[in-house]
């Protein structure tokens, strides 16, 4: 194998293996085919760029196709997010296409079906069918309407369609073999009868399509060479043959369904089942809540799509089930909001600060970079004033050699100001300080190109002038569960993980450079993490929420 071949994931390795066999390159064709039951998420962003990375590495269409087959959970509010989701994460789709666009076809091959002897109505209760489908080592019994006689097959069929016949009371059945080894093939359901409206075909249908026969024969009518999906369905892929078999015109291409593993993410739930509840009890704001593992929830928590498309890359695709660690999708938002979030000052846990030497009324605008270390970024004026907030964490009386931050008698500077030094502390009656008297060093203002601008101190200390700083909320996020594997308990409901305290509501006060951002501004506070303006924003007040922080307090917190 030459090197490029290596690199290939094996889905990759299947395309190329089918095109050195003969498939014409213009004939790959992909597809997302999402179920409009909920919100995207971060296992759905994995299938996404799987598919929509295929359709740019062999330049091929990729068609997004709703497959809308459950009307009692699908809705147009559904819809309309998961196209929004797919393209903020920069993706585009060739055609917009709908499973249900196919019932009318459907069903007419389902009458071809029944006239060829293949497909039968039966009318038995579920747990009778459940009974005669045998066990994965035992063969099933046929159904005593397996032989129903074609013209009646026919008759009742379009009954179920014309809605003349009770809800549960027929389904539709494939003939196959109730003796097959894979149980999918023991005469499988193709239609049940759902009295209920569509939000796209409204109630022109009474009996809808199951999943299996709608997928295949819809990748087959879309002509999409390779159809990717999750592992589970890995034991349907008879069936899927099966059924684009009976329809399938040689003069076509006829597509292939290969599986990769679920993309699971610890410390969470991913299954829209789950999410939906999760909103519907109040749990969580919604399904853009950012704790949530949907799109939506992460862009919302201050994501960028690049560093979604990165994890995906970054956790690759694999043959085997497996968990991926949430600490690796925190790496990629940190590791691109580094290169491009503009830093600035917040102050989210403040004591007082007055610099006793500072002239009282008197203020500075002092130059300031929203990125030391990387050209471009610009720069905005920082107030400073006699009277400032510091973090409370970062003032000890007396600590040791290690604390580099300010302590009475020693000297710290404050970033892109001045040189500061801890001269008494005012305490109240628990013992908590409340206030901070220090002086300053006129000379050491940062960029002066003064000596005293050069001076080294250990130190250096985010800050905020009082005076000035702006008043905002700030959104700490935690995990929203406690456990690695929350759905992974048998005997225990992933409700009973929840983190309690997975959001914390700060007063913070900011740098007032901050007033105009905008919803969804991502920044760098600095030493303290990556922020992002919350849609909850309004003119009187703004909203923050954690991204992520700079350092990684849970593993700390672990050990
Ligand atoms: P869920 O179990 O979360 O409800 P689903 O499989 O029912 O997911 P669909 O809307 O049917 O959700 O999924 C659309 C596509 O995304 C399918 O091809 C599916 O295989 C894929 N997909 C869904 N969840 C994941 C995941 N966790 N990892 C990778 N691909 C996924
Ligand atoms: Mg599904």
């Amino acid at each position: 194998m030459n090197e490029e071949k290596k690199s290939l994931n094996f889905l990759e390795q299947i395309i190329e293996e089918d095109l050195t066999n003969g498939l014409p390159k213009e004939k790959l064709r992909f597809r997302f085919p999402p179920e409009p039951n909920g919100y995207l998420h971060i296992g759905h962003a994995a299938s996404i760029c799987l598919n929509f990375g295929l359709g740019l590495k062999y330049n091929a269409p990729v068609n997004l196709r709703f497959d809308d087959t459950n009307p009692a959970k699908e809705e147009q509010e559904y819809v309309d997010a998961i196209k929004h989701d797919i393209s903020w994460l920069g993706f585009k789709w060739d055609k917009e296409l709908y499973s249900s666009n196919y019932f009318q076809q459907l069903y007419d091959w389902a009458v071809e079906l029944i006239k060829e002897g293949k497909a039968y109505v039966d009318n038995q209760t579920s747990e009778e069918m459940a009974i005669q489908k045998g066990t994965p080592t035992e063969a099933g019994t046929n159904s005593p309407n397996r032989n129903r006689p074609i013209e009646e097959n026919l008759d009742l069929f379009l009954q179920m369609k014309n809605g003349e016949l009770a809800e549960g009371s027929h389904v539709l059945r494939a003939k196959i073999d109730m003796g097959h080894v894979n149980m999918h093939m023991r005469d499988p359901i193709m239609y049940r009868i759902l009295k209920k409206y569509h939000h796209r075909t409204g109630n022109d249908w009474c009996i809808y399509p199951m999943y299996d026969w709608t997928h295949g024969e819809s990748d087959y009518i879309e002509q999409i060479s390779h159809s990717i999906c999750t592992l589970e369905f890995k034991s349907h892929r008879d069936l899927y043959d099966w059924y684009i078999e009976q329809v399938y015109d040689p003069t076509k291409l006829k597509p292939k369904q290969r599986e990769f593993a679920r993309r699971n993410l610890s410390y969470t739930v991913m299954s829209k089942r789950k999410l939906l509840q999760l909103v519907e009890e109040g749990i969580v704001t919604g399904w853009d809540d950012p704790r949530m593992p949907t799109i939506s929830g992460l862009r919302r928590r201050g994501y960028t799509p690049a560093s979604i498309r990165n994890f995906s890359d970054t956790a690759g695709i694999s043959k085997r089930d497996n968990v991926t660690d949430v600490a690796l999708l925190e790496f990629c938002i940190k590791d691109d909001l580094n290169k491009t979030a503009p830093r600035v000052m917040a102050v989210l846990n403040p004591v007082k600060v007055v610099i006793t030497n500072y002239p009282e009324g008197k203020e500075e605008f002092l130059e300031a970079s929203y990125n030391d270390y990387e050209e471009g970024f610009g720069s905005r004026a920082v107030p400073f004033s006699r009277e400032i907030y510091i973090e409370k964490e970062d003032f000890r009386e007396e600590a040791n050699k290690k604390f580099f931050r300010l302590k009475l008698g020693k000297e710290v500077r404050l970033k892109n100001a001045y040189i500061i030094k801890a001269e008494s502390c005012l305490k109240d009656e628990n013992g908590e300080v409340t206030e901070i008297h220090c002086t300053y060093d006129e000379d050491s203002r940062s960029g002066s190109g003064s000596e005293a601008s050069k001076r080294k101190v250990k130190g250096t200390l985010h800050w905020v002038s009082i005076k000035h700083a702006i008043k905002a909320e700030v959104r700490v996020y935690d995990r929203l569960f406690t456990d690695e594997a929350p759905d992974g308990h048998k005997d225990k409901d992933f409700k009973e993980f929840i983190n309690p305290n997975s959001l914390q509501v700060i007063d913070a006060f900011v740098e007032p450079s901050l007033q105009n951002a905008n919803i969804l501004d991502r920044f760098q506070f600095q030493r303290l993490g990556y922020f992002c303006v919350d849609k909850d924003t309004s003119k009187n007040k703004l909203i923050f929420n954690r991204t992520v922080p700079l350092r990684d307090s849970w593993t700390k917190k672990e050990k």
